[in-house]
């Protein structure tokens, strides 16, 4: 009986993260046919069609373990990164995971351990916490300033005990960023023993020419510093799983000690590839949440809705005039997931992700009429 094996403590104190609420269930929930998703921070666009494509012709070879894909996937992002900013990465600075889901879990597994500590500013994004838990170590979350990563007092709760920093720029769920010259006064109060995680999951959609780009650490060689980038978001593959990391060559073999072989396939690395062309793809989706950013803004303002100006692809709604389980319950009636985000610490805020004209005018629209009788 289960009752009688020996359970791991740290897991049961993990909570089973929750995700936002698939199309599918509340059309089923709900009796609705045409459902609207604003929940996920997903690019309403989709893939990039090269890399459609890529994943149908790999398909073939399904019989097969995955082969050098990865290592392809590793070159070309060297080759397109270094041709962007005017870095000199190999493939050896590159490594790939199931999603960043999965490269969060692996930098725990790597770094957590013995009871240490990782620091992070809350509301950020749960996985930070819940994966240093998973590997027994305690999150210590640090209020934001002003809906801003708070630098200065992550680097105060700094101790012995101190292994991960986590650094959500832009950070999810509050859409704010920090700066380059606050970033760098930040890194020279890091001790070497720390690592620094810098997740620029949203990067693509930052317009601020103030924002800062971990890629200079790695480059100016410091070693402790990793930085997270997404193919689930601006890219449209979140369905596809797969992300990646940037750090020194050291870093790199480090952290594939704690990697799963064969952790993803080919079809999948091969899209990945392919996306990567697709340039102009990436740019539209780019334009589209930051074109749509103002129109959003202009809608809530008129509401009297309280939010907080974005950098990334969702806006972070602050200040509204009924609770949100009501808010939320007659937007799914109305066909439109938002997320609620209790599971993120904040129960009286909603984020709602930036999509298409139409999508976005269907929620202001039924944004008034919800809050129009109250
Ligand atoms: C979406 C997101 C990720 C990426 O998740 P995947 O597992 O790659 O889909 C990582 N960090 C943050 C802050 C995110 O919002």
């Amino acid at each position: 009986m289960l009752k009688d094996v020996r359970l791991n403590p740290h897991l049961l104190t993990v909570p089973s993260y929750v995700g936002g609420k698939p199309i599918e269930q509340v059309q089923h929930e709900y009796g609705l046919s045409d459902v609207v998703k604003l929940g996920s921070n997903e690019n309403p666009i989709g893939p990039s069609p090269l890399a459609v494509a890529a994943f149908h012709a790999a398909l073939h070879d399904a019989n097969r373990y995955p082969g050098i894909a990865d290592q392809r996937l590793r070159h070309k992002l060297a080759d397109c990164i270094n041709a962007r900013s005017g870095t000199t990465f190999t493939c050896d600075h590159f490594i790939t995971a199931n999603g960043l889901s999965d490269f969060l879990r692996m930098a725990a597994h790597a770094f957590i351990f013995d009871g240490g500590e990782s620091i992070y500013c809350a509301p950020t994004f749960p996985l930070y916490s819940i994966f240093t838990k998973m590997f027994g170590g305690t999150p210590i979350g640090v209020p934001h300033a002003e809906y801003r990563y708070n630098l200065p007092a992550i680097a105060g709760a700094i101790t012995e005990r101190t292994r991960l920093i986590f650094l959500c720029n832009p950070n999810n769920p509050t859409g704010t960023i920090v700066s380059r010259d606050e970033v760098a006064a930040f890194m020279e109060r890091v001790p070497p023993s720390v690592v620094v995680i810098l997740d620029e999951s949203y990067h693509d959609f930052v317009d601020d020419p103030g924002y800062s780009n971990g890629l200079d650490y790695v480059q100016a060689g410091r070693e402790t510093v990793i930085v997270l980038r997404s193919f689930s978001k601006a890219y449209g593959m979140a369905n596809l799983r797969i992300g990646y990391a940037i750090a020194a060559p050291p870093m790199i073999a480090y952290l594939q000690h704690a990697q799963i072989p064969f952790n993803t396939g080919d079809p999948i690395l091969r899209a990945a590839i392919a996306a990567l062309d697709d340039t102009a793809h990436v740019q539209r989706v780019r334009q589209l949440a930051q074109s749509e950013r103002e129109y959003l803004y202009r809608g809530f303002t008129e509401l009297g809705l309280g939010f907080v100006a974005t950098q990334a692809n969702f806006i972070l709604l602050t200040r509204l005039p009924c609770d949100v389980k009501t808010l939320d319950r007659e937007l799914l009636q109305r066909g439109i997931i938002v997320r609620p985000m209790g599971g993120f610490g904040m129960p009286d805020a909603v984020r709602v992700t930036i999509g298409l004209r139409a999508e976005n005018e269907r929620l202001l629209r039924a944004l008034s009429e919800i809050l129009q009788p109250l």
